[in-house]
């Protein structure tokens, strides 16, 4: 009975059956490998400075707050990411100024037994100088920033304010560069996505990491400089688009709250401790 039943299956349903378990293999998930997080030290002040210009309706005027500047690393499996290139690093017979970094993000990563030429994304925020300032150290990576910030630089000429010279090495075609028009999953399995966040900047993104134990992670970019704007939809008087960037605030928050994320607002001195102090890394 058993053996008649084998044969009574036609061959072609048969092939069918295997032809679907093959597919079926095929398109299963990637499992997501481990992802850590390390912040590290990109300059700024590092002290309490004016903010008035924080503010477009005069909340910071006489105020002042301390203000720093952050970039991270980011591990997935063997490959890494950067996210923001700070204030650009010491540079040789030069004083350095108030926001120059103690320590170089290439100096960073070689405490952490890592070279320039293993980072494979620099992801950048936005392209203000605190951001792109140490990008060309790593001019094998392909260089990913949203299209409307990549538009200002590449413009002819660049777009008013904007100096593309620390990046110059992506803009002139010598490096792989992405625009990113909306979000985009880094590794392709939603570990680390870049979130569009415009307002600030016209192509502004912030950072979603997916964390095993800490949980899920937002960089903020600079959707807020300071927990007083985060918390109260503060607008900068020098953003470039007011709408968008309380658009965004409003997006951001949201995914927050759905998310359970830990939020970090990168310039905010009192978000360092959110994430291990350097060189240990959050999983
Ligand atoms: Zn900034």
């Amino acid at each position: 009975m058993k053996r008649a039943l084998q044969v009574a299956i036609p061959s072609a349903v048969l092939g069918s059956a295997l032809a679907f378990v093959v597919a079926a293999q095929t398109a299963a998930p990637a499992v997501t490998p481990e992802v850590t997080l390390t912040r590290l030290d990109c300059g700024g002040p590092n002290m309490p400075v004016d903010v008035a210009r924080f503010s477009d309706t005069n909340a910071f005027d006489g105020k002042k707050l301390a203000l720093t500047a952050s970039c991270y690393l980011i591990k997935h499996g063997e490959e890494y990411m950067l996210w923001d290139a700070g204030y650009p690093a010491a540079v040789a017979g030069a004083q350095p100024g108030p926001t120059t970094p103690k320590m170089s993000v290439v100096e960073q990563l070689a405490q952490l037994k890592l070279t320039p030429e293993q980072i494979k994304y620099v992801g950048i925020s936005h392209y203000h100088g605190d951001h792109i300032g140490q990008a060309g150290a790593f001019p094998g990576a392909t260089l990913l920033i949203g299209k409307g910030d990549w538009d200002a630089l590449t413009a002819t000429p660049p777009a008013q304010g904007v100096n593309p010279a620390p990046v110059a090495h992506w803009v002139s075609g010598g490096g792989k560069s992405e625009p990113v028009p909306r979000d985009k999953d880094v590794f392709g399995d939603g570990s680390v996505v870049m979130l569009d966040m415009p307002g600030h900047t016209p192509g502004h993104h912030s950072l979603l990491v997916k964390l095993k134990t800490k949980g899920n992670v937002l960089l903020s970019g600079d959707l807020a400089h300071l927990k007083e704007n985060y918390d109260s939809n503060g607008v900068p008087s020098f953003n470039t688009n007011r709408a968008d960037s309380i658009a965004s605030l409003d997006r951001f928050k949201k995914m927050a709250a759905n998310l359970k994320a830990t939020v970090i607002i990168q310039h905010d001195v009192r978000d360092v401790g959110k994430l291990p102090a350097f060189p240990a890394a959050a999983n």
